[in-house]
């Protein structure tokens, strides 16, 4: 018998209960009674109906929730009405189909169609079969699936989580997420982040294993124990509680056991996650990734908008210390954005993307370059810009004589390894580099980040990508420029004294994550975390690298 599954490890922390499953699908003997109209027009005008209701409720569910959350949520009531979808159902009404036939098919061309996009769209899947289950739901009068409401605490297991199921989640009755799909950058695993639940996910054979069972959820190691003896696992829980709250009132300072400081910075997409990551203990943004503000946008924003919506974001970290690197435009591959993107690209993630735009359009990188400056200038914020997706030293070089021309100081990101290896070259022509481990590990491994299938690829504890990201910091510390880490590996505790160990001088992360891995740092000497990185470079896969380094750490 199965007494522990694997997958990968979202959000740290140990949680245990009886496992309530999820369910996905309508009851069957509802659908099969269900008599669909025999007029096309009177189909449509059902399924007008039931969709409107489906959007009702992610708009109400939305209206409820903040942040992240609620953004998800907009987004699907949007989709549940979104004009070509309705043009698909009745396109197959028209041609003779039934009503849950058509709807059946319309999804399944979408699916395909997003599925063969990639990345962030392909993530978008799970929302349009949500909303498929629901729409059926709505038309055969059944209630809506999801989540049901637990009697007492428990740990939620599904197949996948759509962001409606997660958004009215309360963390008082629902301890752990455990899902069969997505990967660390899935809704799951965003919204998980923010609600600071236990996650993991890509766990295979989960809902059949669970069901009926107690499970044991351990977010950091990637675990799940399939009825473990309660006693122990209630303790190890209390005891996890302990360190956490201990964790949650960490206010700095950022610094080793043994004084050697590490700026902590937040990763942030627009001013209201500024302001959030403002009231955590972080020296500024470490990473603002421009590219989410225009993701609804079909034409560019003027230079006076940009430099707006950009002062907005510099303004509460315009004090003394702290500075906010900005990052131009990361659009393409996963993040498409109307205005910039090179439509029809064969593949998109080794395309044109990032920095890449400006070879053929150096107007735009210029306008934008422009925007920041004003932006700079206006608030009196430290500012510093990186490009993303640098492959050359010619590249790096172009690029800061653009930035340092507006009184800006210039750095690259290291998302591809021609980079890395050459972290030397780059740095003799910026002033800092910051290491992107979600694109490195992509690059590296040549594994898709967002293909769940591949998960064991995309994990940053892969031994070649933190060889990497050694060689890159030891080229910082000999050239005496910051090396920092803005990918999800910084939000990791374990890997963040790893990542110190490799010699980074700035850990950037979701704000969420800032006092955990502040709290685990300054619990660490400098020396073990040298010993960490050791123990982790020099294992051959990710599961022995993460044991390794746990090894040290518990001495
Ligand atoms: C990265 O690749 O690690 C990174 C921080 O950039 P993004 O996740 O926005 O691609
Ligand atoms: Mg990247």
């Amino acid at each position: 018998m199965v007494t522990s599954l694997h997958g990968t490890p979202v959000v740290p922390g140990l949680a245990f209960g009886p496992a309530l499953v999820a369910t996905t699908e309508v009851a069957a003997d509802a659908v099969a009674q269900y008599v669909p109209p025999t007029d096309a027009a009177a189909a449509l005008e059902e399924y007008d109906a039931a969709a409107a209701r489906v959007a009702d409720g992610f708009r109400s569910k939305a209206a409820a929730a903040t942040g992240a959350t609620a953004e998800v949520l907009t987004a699907s009531a949007g989709l549940a009405t979104d004009r070509g979808l309705r043009g698909a159902v009745r396109k197959n009404l028209a041609s003779g189909q039934d009503l849950l036939t058509a709807v059946d098919g319309a999804v399944e061309q979408f699916v395909t169609v997003f599925t063969g996009m990639g990345g962030l769209m392909a993530e978008r899947v799970t929302d349009l079969r949500d909303i498929r289950a629901r729409v059926v739901a709505r038309l055969v009068g059944e209630p809506e699936p999801g989540v049901g409401v637990p009697d007492s605490p428990s740990v939620l297991v599904a197949v996948d989580l759509a962001p409606a199921d997660t958004a009215g989640l309360d963390p008082r009755r629902v301890v752990a997420l455990v899902t069969e799909r997505g990967g660390p950058t899935s809704h799951t695993a965003i919204i998980a982040r923010q609600l600071g639940i236990p996650c993991v996910v890509g766990v295979l054979g989960a809902v059949a294993a669970l069901g009926g069972h107690q499970a044991l959820v351990d977010g950091q190691a990637g675990t799940v124990e399939i009825d473990p003896e309660e006693e122990k696992a209630r303790a190890l829980v209390a005891q996890d509680v302990t360190e956490r709250a201990a964790t949650a009132s960490w206010s700095g300072p950022a610094a080793t056991a043994d004084g050697r400081p590490v700026k902590l910075l937040a990763n942030v997409a627009d001013a209201s996650s500024s302001a959030a990551a403002a009231d955590e203990p972080v020296g500024g943004i470490g990473l603002f990734r421009t590219e989410l503000c225009f993701l609804d946008r079909q034409t560019e924003p003027t230079v006076d908008e940009q430099a707006a919506i950009y002062a907005d974001v510099l303004a509460p970290f315009a004090q003394d210390g702290a500075y906010v690197v900005v990052r131009t435009l990361d659009a393409g591959s996963d993040k498409p954005i109307a205005f910039a993107t090179h439509p029809d690209e064969e593949n998109p993630a080794l395309g044109v993307r990032g920095l890449r735009l400006s070879f053929a359009d150096p107007g735009l990188l210029h306008r934008q370059l422009d925007a920041v400056a004003i932006a700079a200038e206006r608030t009196g914020a430290e500012t510093w810009v990186m490009a993303p997706m640098i492959a050359t030293v010619a590249e790096a070089r172009d690029f800061a004589a653009a930035v340092r021309g507006r009184g800006l100081r210039a750095g690259v990101m290291i998302e591809v390894p021609s980079a890395a290896l050459l972290a030397h070259r780059v740095l003799e022509e910026v002033d800092f580099l910051s290491i992107g481990t979600n694109d490195l590990t992509q690059y590296t491994m040549a594994a898709d980040r967002m293909a769940t299938d591949l998960a064991h690829l995309t994990d940053p504890w892969q031994p070649a990508v933190l060889h990497l990201v050694a060689i890159t910091a030891a080229a910082g510390q000999r050239a005496g420029k910051p090396v920092g880490v803005c990918g999800e590996a910084a939000a990791d505790p374990l890997l963040a004294c790893v990542l110190v160990g490799l010699g980074v001088s700035s850990l950037s992360m979701a704000a969420a994550a800032v006092r955990p891995v502040g709290a685990r740092v300054s619990g660490v000497t400098s020396r073990t975390c040298e010993e960490m990185a050791d123990a982790a470079l020099a294992a051959v896969d990710p599961a022995t690298a993460r044991d390794a380094a746990r090894a040290v750490l518990l001495g």
